[in-house]
């Protein structure tokens, strides 16, 4: 069994929204296709995965570094003890050869895109579910009656209004959804309060609203919104100030009494060890929210898991940020608290096609081989484009 070739296409995200720091108008995603020569149905069998939302395609680095070390590569030197599965630790140790360790940043993004691919590969060779595939390689469960979801939106849209909220979060309770998380920190302090009063209207109560400031805050203006909010006993208080600012985290962390949230731009075992040695984050209380597809893909991730576990965390205390098929699968496999959800931003990447099911508070993905991302509809025609 071999790749016989490898393919990436940079996708535009669809539509205007942004949060406290960043407009996603011009951000795209490196979508990626690993061929193989085994047959099914008289065609190849294809991996494909994409490296998560919020970090751009990484084409260059994909094109320049990692693909072709990916294609110089021995065939058996790829391959697991069986030789019929793929190896995902084997192709990162391939893609990232003569890379310096730390630094993790955009590179962290375009090996997670191949190695995931390396999943969605594994689990169609045996088609079955990406989450079957991850529980039984980790020997865990899974978690197949599905995990607990909520629905991310609640950006700032240029035509900014509460009421335009208000009917966001509406039409995302109509779909089954019963907790939401909107952005704080892109309009003054008040007017964030209106937008939080507003949203509850639909959430019902604080435990079903999570605020997110997308690191925007310094310590002053963290503290300042974690009293104005403490008395709506909020679902998670996230990303607060920068991500690499531990020191600012803990801070926040001893000073608010709810549930505080980040990690989703942590790409590494030693970054997320920091977090949970100087972070002051709290065993069974506080959310880790590291995404596999910006951070090297599954095989790191899982170190990450193992990691937080070994300082007294739960791995329900892990929701892995991006809201898509990707990390549903992920958060199932290895029985992790939850995901979140893009049901109406981030097209064609985010959200769940409809025969995922929706509903008491649960996501669950559908019995399609590999990650199933065919199934969603807005995607489809960009994984044809790329098997051709
Ligand atoms: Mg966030």
């Amino acid at each position: 069994m071999r790749i016989t070739a490898i393919r990436e296409i940079a996708v535009p995200l669809e539509g205007n929204v942004a949060n406290a720091l960043v407009s996603f108008a011009e951000h795209d995603v490196s979508l990626v296709a690993i061929e193989t020569d085994v047959l099914r149905n008289g065609k190849p069998v294809i991996g494909y995965a994409f490296d998560s939302i919020g970090r751009y395609a990484q084409s260059g680095i994909l094109r320049d570094r990692l693909i072709p070390r990916l294609k110089s590569a021995a065939p058996d030197s790829l391959l697991d003890a069986s030789g019929a599965l793929f190896d995902p630790e084997k192709v990162l140790r391939t893609i990232l050869r003569n890379e310096k360790p730390g630094g993790h940043g955009d590179r962290a993004a375009a090996a997670g895109a191949l190695e995931l691919a390396v999943w969605d590969l594994n689990a169609k060779l045996k088609d079955e579910p990406a989450h079957v595939t991850i529980s039984r390689h980790f020997g865990r469960q899974g978690k197949r009656n599905g995990v607990n979801v909520y629905a991310a939106g609640g950006y700032y849209y240029p035509e900014e209004s509460t009421q335009r909220l208000v009917d966001e979060f509406k039409a995302y309770r109509e779909l089954g959804f019963d907790a939401f998380k909107m952005k704080i920190g892109g309009a003054d302090l008040d007017k964030d309060l209106a937008r939080i009063e507003a949203a509850l209207t639909i959430a019902g109560k604080g435990q079903r609203l999570a605020v997110d400031a997308n690191g925007r805050f310094d310590l002053g203006t963290a503290l300042a919104y974690a009293e104005a909010i403490t008395p709506y006993d909020l679902r998670w208080y996230e990303e607060i100030g920068d991500p690499l600012d531990f020191d600012l985290n803990r801070q926040v962390a001893e000073a608010y009494s709810g549930r505080i949230a980040t990690g989703e731009n942590l790409f590494s075992v030693p970054d997320v060890k920091n977090l949970t040695l100087f972070g002051g984050m709290r065993p069974g209380k506080d959310i880790f929210q590291m995404d596999a597809g910006l951070a090297y893909g599954l095989t790191e991730y899982s170190r990450m898991i193992d990691l937080i576990e070994s300082h007294g965390f739960d791995r329900a205390q892990a929701y892995p940020h991006g809201g898509h098929l990707i990390n549903l699968h992920i958060a199932v496999g290895l029985e992790l608290g939850g995901c979140e959800a893009y049901p109406g931003v981030f097209q064609p990447f985010g959200g769940y096609p409809s025969g995922c099911g929706i509903g008491g508070g649960l996501v669950r993905p559908t019995d399609a081989a590999g990650f199933g991302l065919e199934e969603k509809d807005a995607l489809r025609p960009w994984l044809t484009s790329l098997a051709d």
